[in-house]
Order: structure tokens, then C-alpha cells, then sequence
């Protein structure tokens, strides 16, 4: 009666989301200072201050906005873009959204034919698998190495005929991997070699939430690696607006045929009803483009948590961007170690729901008394695994 496929998504859910959800009812049970919730990327910083403040005084009302945003917003954006990475940009190929996810679901049905690959880097963010397949796509994940970082060889062996797509996600969620200028430039050296195909070139769609959040160096802009490019942002974390829902699609205007790609970026947005993204929230970023709340919070967080958990005897990679520790399961299976980290209140996302199997991540964008709490659990969860060696 109704659409399958939407009734099985609707019922599955969100692994995070699932997790999430538990860890708000077990808070009404057991009190929310019992509960060690690192499930869900949820900023725990307050957004810009000016940011708030012109949430308050902004006068500009609430009606639609052009279907891809006020032009002046996008004029902003685009001028942010030329002026802080030095390529060309403009105005016209801007589309405010909602968010990263209006984004990536847009760009995919934009670009996508029926039964077209897009290669996809594992780990990844769950919900590409989904976009995918509204967009009537095929995810071809590809295995990063040891560090979670780019194979560029091994992206150029998965590319066939039916390849439309190389989606990558850096600062990365859940590794906090940060991929590194040399290994972009490599990246986009190797796709330009299929850059004249008749089929049209690869292109490379970069999603982009947690580009301002990096504890080393700032991330080379992908637009400056490869022409074919269309970049996927979102100021759900660099401004703690993850509720409001706001992002915007930045096409590269040395895309092949970037026009006409932007047209099919605006019927996407039209047939799913992503046009005209919130009035209020397009003008309140548009002062604090580039900006970033909260990142010496989170790198204290980052900081506190690895070592306490390397001192421990777990395993993981210190995170160079965004707020994902991905910890090695102290089990191969990372649904079962999930269940045994619960029974310690301690909720950590199993891997799997990323696309690889034997880890879990840490969402430590979190207050920090909740890492300080969370400790002795870390304790006792592996002193349970050693005990039963
Ligand atoms: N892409 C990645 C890699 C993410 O981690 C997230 C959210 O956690 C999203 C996209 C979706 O972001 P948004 O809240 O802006 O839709």
C-alpha cells in the first residue's frame, strides 16, 4: 500500500540515531549524569556570539527567498570562496540548502544517472548509502589504508564506464582523518586522466561540515586539486547550527558545462522540495562565513580522551580534524562490543553503520565533565575484555 523501500528506511533508522534515542530514555531513567552519550555529532558549543545576536535583532522576515537563496548570500559566498582559497567562483553557482544533507542528496540526483557508481571511501558517513539510493546511484566503497587516508590507487581501480562520481569527506567523520594537500593533488591528478571520457569526467563531490575544524594545518580547498569539482557544505558544526538547518552547494565554474550542471543542481532541489532553504539562518551565516565555533573545546576534548584511552591500552589514530575518535572494538564484531560498552552506560557507535567492520566511534563533541565522567567506564569495559582473555 504504501512505498516499500521508504516504510524499511523508516523502520531500520539511524544506527547513531537508534543509539541516540536509547540514550535519551536511559538519561529519564538512570539521570543524564549517568549516561555517557557519544553517539550523535551534536556541537555541545554555543554558536557565535554574533551569530546569536543577529538571530535576535535581524529584521529581514520570514518569507521565501529565491529557490537557491537571496542573492546577496550568495554573492557572500561565492566572494568568500575566491577571495580565502584564490579560485574563481561565482555567485551563480551557489545553492543555499539545508544543510549538508539537502546537499549531498541534491548534488547525487543532480549528477546521477540510474545505475551510475559513485566511489565512496570506507569508512563512511552512513547516510551516503541512502542518498545513493534515492538518487538511483550504486556506492562503490573503497577501503582507505592504515590511517584512513586516501588510496589514490586503488580509487583508479574501482573506476569503470559507469563511474559518475568519487564522493570524499575530509575532515572526515567518523576517522577524523584530514586528507593531506599532497594526497588531494594526487587525487585530482589521477581523475583529471578521465577527465575527456564521452561519458563526461568523474567528478569529485567533497562534503564538507567539518572543513573549518582541523587541529593542524587548514585542509587544501578541493576546488584546487581538480576542475570537475562541486564542494557540499554545511554550518551545521562550524557554527553549532546543526538544528537550523543550513549548507549550501558551491559548483565549480571549471566543471564541464558548470551552467547546465547547475541547472540540474536546481531541478534536484525542486523535485525534492530543497528550494528556498531557512530566510533567517541564509542571512545570519552570511557575516561569519569561515568561521568556526569551539575548536580549542574540542581539541582539549580530543586531546583528554586519546591519551586517557591510549593509556588504557585502547587503539585509535589521533584525530587531525572534525570530533570523531574511531577506537579499535576490543572485539571483531563492533555491534557485540557496542552492546558490552552499553552495559557500562557508555554509548559508542559500531562501526559497521560506516561501512567497516572492528571499531567504534567517539562523538567527543561533548561537554567535557562527560569524558571526565566517562573514564572509569573506559576502565572497566576493558579491564571486562582482558579478564575474560
Ligand atoms: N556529511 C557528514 C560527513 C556528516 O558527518 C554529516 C552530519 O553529521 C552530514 C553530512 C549531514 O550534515 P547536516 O547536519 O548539515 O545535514
Amino acid at each position: 500500500m504504501y512505498n516499500d523501500i521508504m516504510v524499511k528506511r523508516g523502520a531500520e533508522r539511524s544506527v547513531i540515531r537508534e543509539l541516540f534515542e536509547y540514550g535519551n530514555r536511559r538519561k529519564a531513567e538512570i539521570g543524564g549524569e549517568n549516561v555517557f552519550d557519544f553517539s550523535i555529532g551534536n556541537p555541545s558549543v554555543p554558536s557565535p556570539r554574533e551569530v546569536e545576536a543577529f538571530i535576535r535583532t535581524d529584521t529581514g522576515g520570514h518569507g521565501y527567498t529565491s529557490a537557491p537563496g537571496l542573492p546577496a548570500v550568495r554573492k557572500a559566498v561565492s566572494d568568500y570562496i575566491q577571495t580565502s582559497f584564490g579560485v574563481p567562483m561565482s555567485e551563480d553557482l551557489v545553492y543555499m540548502t539545508c544543510g549538508a544533507s539537502a546537499s549531498i542528496v541534491i548534488a547525487l540526483t543532480a549528477v546521477i544517472e540510474p545505475g551510475e557508481e559513485v566511489i565512496v571511501p570506507a569508512p563512511y558517513f552512513p547516510e551516503y548509502a541512502v542518498f545513493l539510493e534515492e538518487a538511483g546511484g550504486v556506492l562503490v566503497p573503497v577501503p582507505t589504508d592504515e590511517k584512513f587516508h586516501l588510496d589514490v590507487d586503488a580509487i583508479r581501480c574501482a573506476i569503470t564506464e559507469r563511474t559518475r562520481a568519487v564522493l570524499i569527506n575530509s575532515p572526515n567523520n567518523p576517522t577524523g582523518a584530514v586528507y593531506s594537500e599532497e594526497e588531494m593533488f594526487a587525487l585530482g591528478n589521477m581523475l583529471a586522466q578521465f577527465a575527456d571520457r564521452p561519458q563526461g569526467p568523474v567528478l569529485l563531490l567533497a562534503d564538507e561540515p567539518y572543513r573549518e575544524l582541523t587541529y593542524g594545518a587548514a585542509p587544501v580547498y578541493p576546488m584546487r586539486v581538480y576542475d570537475h569539482t562541486v564542494v557540499l557544505y554545511s554550518f551545521s558544526k562550524s557554527l553549532s547550527l546543526a538544528g537550523e538547518r543550513i549548507g549550501y552547494i558551491a559548483v565549480s565554474p571549471k566543471c564541464r558545462e558548470a551552467a547546465r550542471l547547475f541547472e540540474a543542481v536546481c531541478g534536484a532541489g525542486r523535485r525534492h522540495g530543497y528550494v528556498c532553504a531557512p530566510a533567517l539562518f541564509q542571512r545570519a551565516v552570511t557575516g561569519s562565513l569561515g568561521q568556526c565555533a569551539g575548536l580549542e573545546v574540542y581539541r582539549a576534548n580530543r586531546d583528554l580522551l586519546y591519551t586517557s584511552l591510549s593509556d588504557m591500552g585502547y587503539t585509535c589514530i589521533v584525530p587531525e580534524g572534525a570530533f570523531y575518535l574511531f577506537v579499535r572494538a576490543l572485539e571483531p564484531d563492533s555491534a557485540a562490543f557496542s552492546e558490552r560498552a552499553k552495559r557500562h552506560e557508555l554509548l559508542l557507535v559500531p562501526s559497521h553503520t560506516f561501512g567497516v567492520e572492528g571499531y567504534v566511534r567517539i562523538s567527543y563533541c561533548v561537554e567535557r565533565s562527560v569524558i571526565e565522567r566517562s573514564l572509569p567506564a573506559f576502565a572497566a569495559l576493558m579491564e571486562e575484555y582482558r579478564a575474560a582473555k
